[in-house]
């Protein structure tokens, strides 16, 4: 072991583990295009500012969690702990929000939070997220919603479950707010630290305390369905409609909650009873008070953002790593051979071929074995002979057929050999 580890909280994502991570974002790149959903990159880090307005200063993220550093001019900066404020910073400051306007965005990325870690909570983790901006339609939440959804399904996940709730507008979640705090106000004593410091700050955080005394108390609390106007729990109907008619499944818990005056209607979360205490993949809700509370014009929205290290775990434990597709191992011995294979391993490429070279210089039964694990279709070969006559042999691991040719018949060849490629894949994959 060497002097130096990854800080605490952090990993290296390496093979054959990345190869699930290459699986996941290239599948929801496709599914994300197919939406007409663009990708935006933002920065890393931000003015800390825009976090303590953007998440809200009464919030953990805010309060505990953030990477926050004087930079050499002494301006406070901030590790994103989370990056819907960065897309929204972005657009404003583009001019991407206006009446009339339409935004569908997705990102991918490093998030940071100083969090205990264990499995599941990182202090450096990554999130995949899609925001839609300037529509109020219950329609767009049903979409975004299902974005998720379809996405975690083609991943093979099923074992899922959807909390769906609304809180409503400013007025509702104001009347409610102080429904709950005449409610808990006798049980002050019996909350726990953290509640009793927010049942002034921010009450509605009191519903997700994971203390048992506290969840016992508000169990019987108010709900905030109860709480909605006429308008509010129409869009709270058309939303369910929406997501009923796409067969989205989904469970109402009126104890789901953000508590900040710019969430608005729904919020929801993707769980999994696989995943222990960090039981939560995917969480999100519309916030139509963002924009306006960080600058921009008023601009309705609805997005959410899914743990890729949760969702990883449970990608592990349901299937192999998707394998690397290598069509050719080339081998090579002696001087000529091995200037001749780094040319045509080169001029393979060219053609898209996928193509792993041997720079052992050991002996070919080494050079065979490590074709052999090596995952590819075929085997290429270049000895002396091969490279005095410019041929190759080639030898097609599958079936263990082997022919001679010529390097230019091989490179001209390419049909034939894409055909021959394709005709091994579907035999590999009917011998796993
Ligand atoms: P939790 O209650 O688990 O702390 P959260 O409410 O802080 O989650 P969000 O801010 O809603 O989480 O982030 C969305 C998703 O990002 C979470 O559902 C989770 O999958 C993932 N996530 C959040 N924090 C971490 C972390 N420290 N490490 C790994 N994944 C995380
Ligand atoms: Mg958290």
């Amino acid at each position: 072991m060497g002097s130096f580890q990854s800080p605490r909280g952090t990993r290296d994502i390496l093979s054959p583990e990345v190869s699930y991570w290459q699986w996941v974002e290239a599948t929801a790149r496709t599914q994300f295009a197919q939406a007409a959903y663009r990708e935006v990159r933002t920065p890393i880090f931000e003015e800390t500012a825009l976090f303590a307005r953007g998440i809200g200063e009464a919030t953990d993220v805010v309060g505990k969690e953030m990477y926050t550093f004087p930079d050499r001019k002494d301006r406070s900066l901030t590790l994103r702990p989370e990056n819907t404020a960065g897309v929204v910073r972005a657009c404003i400051q583009h001019s991407l929000v206006a009446p009339g306007n339409l935004q569908r965005l997705w990102y991918c990325g490093p998030m940071f939070r100083y969090e205990r870690a264990q499995e599941g909570r990182q202090r450096q983790f990554h999130q995949l997220g899609a925001e839609v901006l300037g529509s109020a339609d219950p329609r767009a939440d049903a979409e975004v919603i299902a974005l998720a959804t379809d996405l975690l399904q083609r991943l093979g996940l099923s074992n899922l479950t959807m909390a769906l709730n609304s809180v409503g507008d400013g007025r509702d979640r104001q009347a409610y707010r102080h429904a709950l705090v005449e409610f808990l106000t006798p049980y002050h004593n019996d909350l726990d630290p953290d509640s009793q410091d927010r049942l002034s700050r921010n009450p509605l955080r009191i519903l997700d305390s994971k203390d048992l005394r506290t969840q016992a108390i508000v169990a019987d609390a108010p709900s905030i369905l109860d709480h909605l106007s006429p308008d509010s729990k129409s869009f709270f109907d058309r939303v369910q409609q929406s997501l009923t008619d796409l067969g989205i499944a989904f469970t109402l818990n009126s104890r789901l909650v953000r508590g900040l005056d710019y969430y608005t209607h729904t919020a929801f979360e993707i769980q999994s009873s696989d995943l222990g205490a960090q039981a939560t993949v995917c969480g999100g809700g519309r916030y139509d008070g963002l924009v306006e509370q960080l600058g921009g014009p008023s601009t309705p929205a609805v997005g959410w953002a899914m743990g890729l290290e949760r969702l990883m775990i449970l990608l592990q434990r349901l299937q192999e790593p998707p394998a690397m597709a290598l069509d050719f191992y080339l081998v090579s011995r002696g001087a000529a051979a091995e200037a001749q294979a780094l040319q045509l391993a080169q001029q393979l490429r060219r053609q898209d071929f996928a193509v792993e070279l041997d720079l052992s210089g050991s002996a070919f039964g080494k050079q065979f074995k490590r074709a052999a694990r090596s995952g590819a279709a075929a085997c290429l070969v270049l000895g002396d002979a091969e490279a005095e006559a410019q041929t190759v042999q080639l030898k097609w691991l599958t079936s263990g057929e082997q022919l001679s040719l010529t390097q230019v018949e091989l490179l001209e060849d390419v049909e034939g050999l894409r055909s021959r490629l394709a005709l091994a894949a579907a035999a590999l994959a009917t011998s796993a």
